[in-house]
């Protein structure tokens, strides 16, 4: 029998959200593997030759033979999940959308453009409203989506049921994110090992302006309006490999106790997880009673990579209330943000 997936392209196929999107499609229900997209470094040649597959278990054999493209290569895939690096994301991107692809982007280049959706389907799915904007403005026959930055999904996962039930007034969130978010090679080993690096450019940025773009309203008459609370990030590169932990103060209306905030993380549910889409996790944020979880290594797959975990939700002298909120970050954090996105897509019909 023919197979009657959806046929997508990955961009940046070799490097490590790439990678990561090889995987999580391999046997996705709906979508399948069919075009390869990387540098001229590896374009020609078969993905196996080109990439190495830095990925727990093997590379599929469905895409191992496939020749990989260069990024001029007419696709014919009608969704395609772009992994690329900012540099390089904008003019393809762009290009793809106007000749009509669903173009569903990791990278920053477009999220806080003005007519360009930034979406997690459980905290915003309205806001693939502005798909239609954006494609009357442009004059496109496709469109661009995009998924937030790595730490920004998981601490805005926690903050959308304390949004919803309390109100938040104020966020200081300090990270430890791994190391793998800085794609490959990424940092070198030297800066790495026995070190904490209090550094990552542009990333405290991008959890601010996110994060209240994500929480805020979208009207087709006023476009987006961000939420108003004040976010402060401290951000911070530590010698771990997948996952990133981020220790967060909040100070909330109406001065919930601890179990009031737990409840509120438990019951939390979203379009995702009433639509039953594939890639859904059953609980968006799952709460550790332990004192000392969740850990990165231990954690960070639970869910598939699909949840952000919380622990250690207590009172804080300063804000009110704090916990910390770990998350898979090119899982979560990336290739499964854009698929989920796509799924979404999907049902809403919004796919060309
Ligand atoms: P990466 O490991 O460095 O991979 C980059 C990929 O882009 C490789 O496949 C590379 O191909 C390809 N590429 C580079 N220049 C290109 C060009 N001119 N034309 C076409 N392809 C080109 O980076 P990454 O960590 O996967 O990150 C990719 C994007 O996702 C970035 O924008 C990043 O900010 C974002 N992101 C990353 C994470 C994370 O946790 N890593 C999370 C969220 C978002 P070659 O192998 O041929 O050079």
């Amino acid at each position: 029998m023919s197979d009657q997936r959806i046929p997508v392209a990955v961009l940046g196929a070799t490097g490590n959200v790439g990678q990561r999107f090889v995987q999580l499609l391999e046997d996705h229900p709906w979508f399948r593997v069919a075009e390869l997209v990387a540098s001229e470094r590896s374009a020609g040649k078969t993905y196996r030759e080109a990439t190495d597959w830095r990925l727990g278990a093997r590379m599929p054999e469905s895409v191992a033979g496939l020749k990989v493209l260069d990024y001029h290569a007419e696709l014919h895939s009608p969704v395609v999940f772009s992994g690329l690096p900012g540099e390089v994301a904008g003019e393809i991107e762009q290009r793809l959308a106007r000749e009509g692809h669903a173009v569903l982007s990791n990278t920053s280049t477009h999220r806080m453009e003005p007519d360009v959706p930034l979406l997690i389907p459980e905290v915003n799915p309205g806001h693939v409203a502005a798909i239609e904007a954006q494609k009357a403005n442009r004059g496109w026959k496709g469109y661009i989506a995009t998924n937030p930055n790595c730490s920004t999904i998981h601490l805005v996962l926690a903050l959308k049921p304390l949004q919803d039930a309390f109100g938040i007034e104020g966020v200081l969130v300090s990270t430890l994110q791994a190391v793998s978010g800085a794609g490959y090679p990424g940092v070198p080993s030297l800066d790495m090992i026995d070190n904490v690096v209090p550094y990552i450019g542009g990333e405290e940025e991008k959890m601010q302006s996110e994060s209240q773009k994500l929480l805020g309203g979208y009207t087709a008459v006023g476009g987006f309006a961000p939420a108003s609370f004040v976010l402060s990030a401290h951000c911070n590169r530590v010698p771990v490999r997948d996952g990133h932990t981020e220790c967060v103060s909040i100070r909330l209306g109406g001065a919930p106790s601890p179990d009031d905030v737990i409840a509120a993380f438990e019951a939390f549910r979203g379009r995702p997880q009433e639509l039953g889409l594939p890639s859904a996790p059953p609980q968006p944020v799952i709460v550790r009673r332990e004192p000392n979880r969740p850990q990165p290594s231990f954690d960070r797959d639970d869910a598939k990579g699909m949840a952000s975990i919380v622990g250690r939700v207590r009172e804080c002298p300063l804000l009110g209330t704090k916990f910390v909120v770990l998350g898979h970050n090119t899982i979560r954090g990336a290739a499964g943000a854009s698929i989920l996105n796509a799924e979404l897509f999907k049902v809403e019909d919004l796919l060309p």
